[in-house]
């Protein structure tokens, strides 16, 4: 309930500030103070003390209504730097897109949401290639260094980072929800947001089809220079979950069964370097 009267206060506040970009700084500054007055040391989310998911807090692009589009979680304007599990969790999900370059990771924490009862989840998009440090089904702690931000599928370098409390591993428009409820105070970062930035106009939108995400865990199955091999012989639209299936000759129930496995900190190193 909590965060979603703060989704509405900052999606109103983000469409004002697109239409009239002067009114920006005001506008920010009065969500800030309303939504640290809304939520409070009473927040539930605040109290699971996340942490924030890399080194630095300027925002380039918020979350939710962003005028022209619906932006399903936040884009922290940084090049090359660390990324955090921002709080301990299982990886559920960590692969390569079927673009060739877009690199994410997914966990599921052990914090339940109060609204849904079910693990929040959070995903880490457009991160750098071979940098990657987990593969699905491996534990992480909070503030464990799980990646370096890219700019893998963006065509500038920043971290995109958001959070569901519906148990999806690829979530669509509007399942996901507001994720300054776990940082009220990080919220004045906005001031610094870099609306001329060149990570602007960037769409996530397609990255919440299970068909075109590609996990370690499968390429790890049917071979490395196996599956690019694959990948570079068709066209990037042909690149999906059924065609993969298809080539490699695996059933549904095979590829469950890949899923659910755990690699060695050997072939974990070894299929997570660089293509
Ligand atoms: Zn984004």
């Amino acid at each position: 309930m909590l965060k979603k009267m703060y989704g509405l206060v900052c999606s109103t506040l983000m469409v004002g500030a697109i239409i009239t970009p002067g009114v920006w700084a005001s506008a920010t500054k009065v969500g800030t103070d309303e939504a640290v007055e809304v939520l409070g040391s009473d927040d539930p989310y605040y109290n699971m003390r996340w942490a924030w998911p890399t080194t630095d807090d300027t925002i380039t692009d918020d979350y939710g209504d962003v005028g022209w589009r619906w932006h399903k979680g936040i884009d922290i304007g940084v090049t090359k730097e660390p990324v955090f599990a921002t709080a301990s969790g299982v990886v559920i999900q960590s692969g390569v897109y079927s673009d060739k370059v877009t690199y994410a990771m997914t966990i599921k924490h052990n914090d339940i949401d109060p609204d849904t009862g079910k693990n929040l989840i959070t995903r880490y998009l457009h991160l750098e290639p071979g940098t990657l440090k987990f593969t699905t089904n491996k534990t992480v702690s909070k503030g464990t260094t799980i990646a370096t931000s890219g700019k893998s599928g963006a065509t500038g370098y920043h971290l995109h980072f958001d959070v569901n409390a519906k148990g999806m591993t690829y979530p669509g428009d509007y399942d996901t929800f507001s994720p300054w409820v776990f940082w009220p105070e990080k919220r004045p970062s906005l001031l610094n947001i870099d609306l001329g930035g060149d990570t602007q106009g960037q769409h996530e939108e397609k990255f919440d089809d299970p068909e075109y995400f590609f996990d370690f865990l499968l390429i790890d199955y049917v071979g490395k220079d196996e599956f690019f091999r694959w990948m570079d012989s068709i066209e990037e639209s042909e690149r999906t979950m059924t065609n993969f299936k298809k080539y490699f000759k695996l059933t549904e129930k095979d590829i469950n069964k890949i899923m659910k496995t755990s690699l060695s900190p050997e072939r974990e190193k070894k299929i997570l370097g660089k293509s």
